[in-house]
This record gives structure tokens, sequence and C-alpha cells, in this order.
């Protein structure tokens, strides 16, 4: 008998033991999980008819700089106001004096903060929008959000609601707003895009260049992250003549070139001119990040040890040295990180206040909000932030939104998102980067434009009526079968983190670690349903660029990514081993289908991180990478 005969034959043998298994599992499994009742969504009433007692059609729309923001902010309210009117009734004209009666009025103001906006009713039939350099935009897009139902759901998908008398809900109301946040990021896909990040308060310039005429950023000159060697002191100009300038380490008993002496009065000499030269010939932003590598060695010389444990942490030997790069130059705002080895708070030193320190918080669970203090992970980060918020100024956080070992898995976090940004808000926190998959667009499997969508806005605003952006979200990006989709995630939400005991739902973590959702095979199957639903309702005509079926399609691999790696449901092993391999096969094709090309975080000349088939459909999704 060949070898092919062999595995056949081996194969029909496992296959008929299989169903035997099954036989007799099936009775029990209908007895100890039984089905969950099907989900009813909530009827929808149609809308109310409403007054819309004031229209604003044949008003002009005046700015009164040349090529300024406020000239940005009046071409964009008269572009969205002709997109609802549905003609070109509406101009933007630069003028120097008042028009007279019904006018917008657009202006800049020298007093208030660059984010800052004031809406106001200045009777007469105007309306005046001012504010800051991007204030005067946030405010043009604030005013069509809360009087036109407009929204910027992605960079190729916006709702403008139909409008031909430009007719408005309600009358002006006097709004003067500036978010707490000086600092706002997020990356994802749509964030990159310039009218995307400005409709929904983004600022930093990592992810893209705002320019000067339409606001600019408040963000980097020179590296955002572990710059300490990587864009300023690199080892390539110094290692060979000065190693005393980089970290000894105990175990190989000399110095690396992975992170400084920070100890050393030449490193810190040398820093001062690798700063001064980006103060005079960077891009003129203002923070200047001076940030440890992103690796765990730290210098151990005599003197670094001395001062690590006379703080009782290595944030005071960071801190003391960065300290120092900030007196030198006082109009500039240092940034380091305090992140895994600097995490703790130093006994002695406070930070200067043109000092940013920006906690990081990769070691936390995001199955329970920050300031859960049931999480223990989570309990002694909040004690860390606590410390960090009495003894710095400028307190900036570094936060993780996705699974980035599995970018492809569903990471049930959205139930502590808003409860997390406020968290930080009541820490007195001035900046935030929510930090996600970055490389989405080569892995957007799962709720990349949503999540990113609801992070930019709590940036903007932590007290926003995070339901109705959700729900208004999914209903208009997903369709009709939306309210599955939110019973999925507030069903999946209810079901991490509850396995006992509790770990944590780390940025790491494993698809079939319970940790992550805790499911069981009734669980899973109401999930199956949720998502059928989804897809039959969603709809096939095009919304924006692409189908909404399409959509649930690419967001349900995510689902289907977690079911593979815990060999639930059509994976289910107790079963025709063809039935269960045809499925891993028809979900790797479909990751292919919808572009996908990436697995995790990570890049190396080998491609380990890319999204790989494998040789046979044997295992699991989480075998699919080079
Ligand atoms: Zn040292
Ligand atoms: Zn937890």
């Amino acid at each position: 008998m060949n070898i092919k005969a062999l595995i056949a034959r081996f194969v029909t043998i496992l296959n008929a033991l299989m169903m035997a298994a099954a036989f007799i599992a099936n009775p029990f499994i209908s007895l100890f999980w039984p089905a969950l009742p099907s989900f009813e969504p909530t009827p929808e009433a149609p809308p109310a008819a409403v007054e819309k007692p004031r229209s604003l059609l044949g008003y002009k729309i005046s700015y009164a700089g040349q090529e300024t923001p406020d000239k940005t902010a009046a071409q964009t309210l008269a572009e969205t106001l002709n997109a609802i009117i549905g003609t070109n009734g509406f101009s933007a004209e630069q003028s120097g004096a008042a028009q007279g009666a019904n006018e917008f009025r657009l202006a800049l103001a020298a007093d208030f903060g660059a984010d800052e906006y004031l809406i106001e009713d200045a009777g007469d039939g105007v309306i005046k929008i001012t504010g800051g350099q991007r204030g005067i935009i946030y405010g043009v897009y604030r005013f069509l959000e809360q009087y036109f139902d407009c929204r910027w759901y992605t960079h190729d998908f916006r709702v403008f609601p139909a409008n031909p008398a430009a007719s408005m809900v309600s009358e002006v109301k006097s709004e003067r707003y500036a978010p707490q946040l000086e600092f706002r990021e997020t990356d994802w896909i749509s964030p990159r895009d310039v009218t995307y990040s400005l409709a929904n308060g983004l600022n930093g310039n990592v992810y893209r260049q705002i320019p000067a005429i339409q606001g600019g950023n408040f963000g980097y000159n020179g590296g955002m992250a572990h710059t300490i060697i990587n864009s300023l002191m690199k080892p390539e100009n110094f290692f060979a003549a000065h190693p005393e300038w980089y970290a000894y380490r105990e175990s190989g008993r000399a110095r690396v070139p992975k992170q400084l002496c920070l100890t050393n009065p030449q490193v810190l000499a040398q820093m001062k001119l690798e700063v001064g030269a980006l103060v005079s010939g960077g891009n003129g932003q203002p923070i200047i990040s001076v940030t440890q590598d992103d690796n765990q060695d730290y210098c151990q010389c005599a003197e670094c040890k001395r001062v690590d444990a006379e703080e009782g942490s290595h944030a005071g030997t960071m801190l003391r040295f960065v300290n120092e790069i900030a007196r030198e130059f006082p109009g500039v705002l240092i940034d380091t990180f305090a992140y895994q080895y600097t995490r703790t708070p130093p006994k002695i030193t406070r930070p200067l206040p043109n000092v940013i320190v920006r906690l990081c918080s990769i070691e936390c669970c995001f199955a329970h909000a920050l300031d859960d203090p049931k999480c223990p992970e989570n309990a002694a980060f909040a004690k860390d932030i606590e410390v960090w918020s009495s003894i710095c100024n400028r307190l900036y956080i570094w936060d993780y939104t996705t699974d980035y070992a599995h970018y492809n898995c569903y990471f049930p976090d959205f139930a502590v998102l808003q409860a997390n940004m406020q968290f930080f808000i009541r820490n007195n926190v001035k900046g935030i980067y929510e930090e996600g998959d970055y490389t989405a667009s080569e892995c957007n499997s799962e709720f990349a434009e949503l999540r990113a969508y609801l992070l930019a806005r709590l940036m903007w605003n932590p007290d926003m009526d995070y339901n109705a952006e959700m729900n208004g979200f999914l209903k208009a990006y997903y369709g009709e079968g939306w309210q599955y989709l939110r019973e999925f995630i507030d069903f999946t939400s209810a079901n991490a983190g509850t396995k006992w005991p509790h770990k944590k739902m780390g940025i790491f973590i494993k698809p079939n670690d319970k940790d992550l959702l805790n499911l069981k095979i009734n669980g899973i199957r109401y999930a199956d349903e949720l998502w059928e639903k989804a897809i039959a309702l969603a709809g096939d005509e095009m919304a924006g660029a692409e189908t909404r079926e399409r959509r649930v399609l690419r967001s349900q691999l995510s689902w289907r990514y977690w079911k593979g790696c815990n060999m639930a449901a059509e994976f289910w092993r107790l079963q025709p081993a063809e039935d269960w391999q045809a499925a891993n096969e028809q979900l790797y094709n479909d990751m292919v289908d919808f572009g996908i090309t990436r697995f995790r975080e990570g890049w190396n000349p080998e491609g380990t991180y890319l999204l790989k088939q494998p040789k046979n459909w044997w295992g699991t999704p989480a075998d699919w990478h080079g």
C-alpha cells in the first residue's frame, strides 16, 4: 500500500471516530449549553417630523484673512452646505468688513487657543464662528454635525443628509469649546487623511501633515518614539570611538549600543548638541522626543545603578538627564517615556514644566477599564498614573487598542474605550497617542474604521454620547443589520476577561486564551447568528467606495479568525476532517481576497510577520505566517 492510500485510510478512520464522538457528545452539548434566545433588534421608529425654523438659504459666507485657516473654514462650510442643498448656492468670500444680515462670519482670534472655537448667533441673521488656527475649522465641522447631522465616518465615506432648504432643526446656541488634550493622535487607516482628521479633531503630525492654511499640526520635531539612539545619538556615529557613552550590561560585562549611559556628562553634552540641531534645523514643531529605545537594556554602570537605587526607579535616572536638556531649551517641550522599566515614578526628581512624560499602558488589561480595582494589572497602572499626575504638569499617554500578535483577530475592547479616556482626563492628561493597528491597510479584517472614528472623537470630547456615535457609525457603515453587530460587540465585551482566575487581556494575547473571549458553544452559535443576520440585511448597493455587505463580511473575518484559532463552529474537530479543513482554506482565501497581507506587528527580511499560506490545512489560522 502506498503512502497516499495509507493517509486516506487514516483519514477515513479518524473521521469515523470523530463522528462517533460527536454522536455521543451532542446530547450533552444541548444539555449543558442550551441555545441562547435569539437577539431581537429594537424596532426603529421613522424619524419624527421636526420643526426646522430657520433656513440658511441665501446666506453669505465671509472670512477676513488672505491664505489663512479661516479661508479653509469658509470653503468647508460652503462646500458641505452645497452638498446638502444639492446646488452651488453657497460660496466663500474674502472680505475685510461685515457684509450685513444673513451672513456667516468666520474669523481667527489671537486670544483663542489653537484648537478652541466659539459658535454664536450674533443677531440680525448673523452666525459667527470664531477660533484659533485649527479651532476655526473644528468649529465649522461641529456646526455641520450639530445642525445638519453631517459625519465624516472614514476618509472615503461621508454622510451629508440631503436638506434642500438648508433648514436647521434648532436655533443656534452659543458654544465655546476647547479640548483638554493639546495633542490628539491615532493611526489605523482614515486618520492619515487631513480632511477626516480635522473633521474628527486630530492634530498630531505622526500620520499626516496638516498644511498651515488648514490649521497646521501640534506635534513632533524629529522622531516621536525610541529616538535616543535611533535618530539622536546613533551608535554608528559614536559607538566605535565612545563605547562608554552607551549602556553597560552586567550579563555580558560589556557596553552595548542599545541604550545610553545617562549619567555620563559627555553623553548629556552630545545630546544637547543633537537636540540643538533639531531646534535650529528641524520642522519647527513644539515637541522633541528624547525617549529610550524599545528594549530592556538600560545602563547598569556603577553610577547609573546608584541613581536608579536612590530614585527607586530607572525613571529617576532618565528624568535627571531629560531635565538638563529641558533646562537648556526652555522654549521647547522635551518628551520622554514612562515605559516598561521607566514606568514607576521616581522618588526624588520632578520633571521640569517643559518636560512631557508619556506614560505607556503596554502592560494593561483591555477587557477591563483602567480604573477597575479588581483587575490587578490595571490597579498597578492606576497607582502609577496618580503619582505621575501629581508630579508632572504635562502628562501624556501612549495607549494601545489592538492585538499586536494577531492583527486579524477580533479584540473586544469597545466597552472600555470611553471609560479609559475619561480616566485619563480625570488624571489631568494633556496629550494622547491611541496606538492601534498602524498597518491596518495591509490587514483590515477587524473594526478598523469604527475604532479610529471612536478614538479620534473621544480624544476630542471624552464625554460624547458614545452609544449614539457608535450606533450612528454602525448603521451608516454596515447597513440595516447594524443592531446585530452592536449586539455582537456588547455580547463579546461582556464575555471578555471573565475567565477565572483572570490574568489580563493584553495586547499580545493569543486568540485561544480564554482571557480574550470566554465563550461556550451556545455563545459561539449566538454570535454566528448575529453575523448571519447582519450580512443578510447589509445590502449590496454601493455606499461610498464599497458595498455595506462587503464591509460586514470583512469585519466578520476577525470573528472567523477567532473561531478558527479556537477550533470552534465550522472549525470544530468533531466532524469530517475535510469539512473543518475546508473552513480553514475558505477563511484563508477570503482573507487574501480582502487584500490582507500582514499577520502581526513587526518587520524582518524573512517576512515572518506576513500572512502566508500553510503547507496544509491541518493547523489553525495562528499558523498562517512566514
Ligand atoms: Zn551608566
Ligand atoms: Zn482585566
